[in-house]
C-alpha cells in the first residue's frame, strides 16, 4: 500500500499539553487526508486498533502499552479561505490560535475567542470546545469525514450533528473528522479584530496556568454552578499527588509540575470528585477524555 508510514513504541507524552501518556504501538502523522485515509486502510486490513489524536490538548492517556495505531492530525493543516463570503474550510489538524489569528488578519469576524484554545479544529469539533456562550459548532456548515469501519466518506451538515456542552457524537461513533467547513462575519475591521483577538490570548494567560503543562480545564462545569469555583472553595488549590498539582490559579486546573505520571492524574481527579460530592453533593464529571483507563 502507497504513502503509508508510521513509527513504532512511540512515547505519547510529548503529543499532549500535559507531557504524560504511554507508549503508542504504532504512531503517524498524515500530511494530508490521501495518507489519513491509507492509514485507516491499513489498520482495518491488518485488524488494527485506530485511535485519533489532534493537539493532546484534552487527553489523559495512560501510562500504558497501547495497542493499535495511533494517528496524531497536526500536519494536516491546510486552510482555504474565501474572505468576500466568510467560507473557511479546513483540515482536521488545523490549530485554532493559528485559524483564530489568520481569520482576524483576513478580516472575518467570529472566531477571536478560540485563540487561546491549544487544540486542533477536529479535536474542538469533537470536544464541542467552547468559551462562555461561544462554540466552533456556532460557525459550523458541516464536517468532512471518514467511517473506520466502512472507510465511507462523507459531509455532515451541521443540522445532523446532536452538539451538547462538551459533547459531540465523534466522542461516540466510529467517525474520524478530515475536515470542517465553516463560515464567519466577512468584511470586519482588522485592526480591532487584531486588538480583540489579542486581548483575548491575554485574559487567558492572565488567568488561566498557560506558563506549566496542562489540558485546560478538567471538569465540566455543572448545572447553574462552576466547576473551578466549587473546588477552590474547599480550599484544594495547591493540593498535590506526586507532581500533579490543582492549579494555584485556577481550581478547574490539574499542572504537572514536572515528571506526574497517569495515575497521580487519574488519583487527583478521584479525590477531587470525592471530596466534591461529600461537601457539595455534586458530582463532577470529567471534560478530559481518557485514553488506555477503564474510566467509564
Ligand atoms: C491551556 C488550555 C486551555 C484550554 N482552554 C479551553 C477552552 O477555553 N475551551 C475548551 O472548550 N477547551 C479548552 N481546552 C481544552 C482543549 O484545548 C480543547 O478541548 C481542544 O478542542 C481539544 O483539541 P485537540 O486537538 O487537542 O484534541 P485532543 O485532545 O487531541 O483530542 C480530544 C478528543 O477529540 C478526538 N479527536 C481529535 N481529533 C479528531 C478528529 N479529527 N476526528 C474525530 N475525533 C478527533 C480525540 O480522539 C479525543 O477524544 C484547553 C486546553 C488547554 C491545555
Amino acid at each position: 500500500m502507497k504513502n503509508i508510514t508510521f513509527k513504532e513504541k512511540i512515547n505519547l507524552s510529548n503529543y499532549t499539553t500535559i507531557k504524560v501518556g504511554g507508549f503508542a504501538e504504532y504512531f503517524s502523522k498524515p500530511n494530508n487526508a490521501d495518507e489519513f485515509i491509507n492509514l485507516i486502510n491499513w489498520a482495518r486490513l491488518n485488524n488494527q486498533r485506530c485511535r485519533i489524536i489532534g493537539a493532546g490538548s484534552n487527553l489523559l492517556i495512560n501510562n500504558i502499552f497501547l495497542k493499535g495505531l495511533t494517528i496524531c492530525t497536526k500536519k494536516m493543516h491546510s486552510i482555504k479561505i474565501e474572505s468576500h463570503s466568510g467560507i473557511v474550510v479546513a483540515e482536521a489538524g488545523v490549530m485554532l490560535p493559528t485559524m483564530s489569528n489568520i481569520l482576524a488578519k483576513k478580516g472575518l469576524q467570529g472566531g477571536e475567542w478560540t485563540v487561546g484554545i491549544p487544540g486542533t479544529v477536529g479535536g474542538a469539533i469533537c470536544m464541542n470546545a467552547g468559551s462562555k456562550k461561544l462554540s466552533l459548532a456556532n460557525n459550523l456548515l458541516s464536517v468532512r469525514v471518514i467511517d473506520t469501519k466502512t472507510l465511507k466518506i462523507s459531509e455532515i451538515e451541521k443540522k445532523d450533528i446532536n452538539f451538547q456542552y462538551r459533547f459531540s457524537p465523534f466522542q461516540q461513533n466510529n467517525l474520524m473528522i478530515l475536515s470542517a467547513k465553516m463560515q464567519f462575519e466577512p468584511k470586519g475591521n482588522i485592526e480591532q479584530l487584531l486588538e480583540t483577538t489579542k486581548k483575548n490570548l491575554k485574559q487567558k494567560t492572565d488567568t488561566q496556568p498557560y506558563h506549566l503543562p496542562s489540558f485546560g480545564s478538567v471538569f465540566k462545569n455543572p448545572t447553574n454552578n462552576y466547576a473551578g469555583k466549587l473546588i477552590e472553595e474547599l480550599g484544594l488549590k495547591g493540593f498535590k499527588i506526586g507532581d500533579a498539582e490543582i492549579s494555584t490559579m485556577h481550581g478547574n486546573f490539574i499542572v504537572n509540575n514536572s515528571s506526574a505520571n497517569s495515575k497521580d492524574i487519574l488519583d487527583l481527579i478521584t479525590v477531587i470528585q470525592q471530596k466534591v460530592l461529600q461537601k457539595k453533593g455534586i458530582f463532577l464529571e470529567p471534560e478530559v477524555r481518557m485514553i488506555g483507563f477503564d474510566y467509564p
